[in-house]
């Protein structure tokens, strides 16, 4: 599962690649297999806040690893695909991810996640 960007072959592939929905930038990584991935722009969560299966650490080397349904350090923050908060996309469950969804999409005029500790 994940979505993946496999370059074209013989095109030259931007380093960092827009959204084909919402033209948005995006990050590009090199997975462990030799394939891509599009991450949130500059964007990184707590763990907790990332469902399992779509947390993204990026490796020293720059290769980006899936952790699957490992459990992380609370204080381990994370990328997470881009998709998962496309304006073109369904809203996900999750009060951070929501809101950047929320930013994303001109809802919310700018980017103010709610503390953990709110509410
Ligand atoms: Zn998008």
């Amino acid at each position: 599962m994940g979505v993946t960007y496999e370059p074209d072959d013989g095109t030259t592939t931007a380093p960092t690649p827009h959204c084909p929905e919402c033209e948005f930038l995006q990050d590009r990584y090199e997975t462990g297999h030799g394939r891509y991935i599009l991450l949130e722009f500059r964007r990184e969560l707590p763990s907790y806040d990332v469902p399992a299966g779509q947390r993204w650490l990026i490796r020293s080397d720059g290769k980006a690893v899936n952790t699957g349904e490992a459990e992380l350090p609370a204080t381990t923050r994370c990328r997470f695909p881009h998709r998962i908060v496309c304006p073109c996309s369904n809203p996900p469950s999750g009060t951070t991810l929501r809101a950047l969804w929320e930013y994303n999409s001109g809802v919310a005029p700018r980017l103010d996640p709610p503390a953990a500790e709110a509410g």
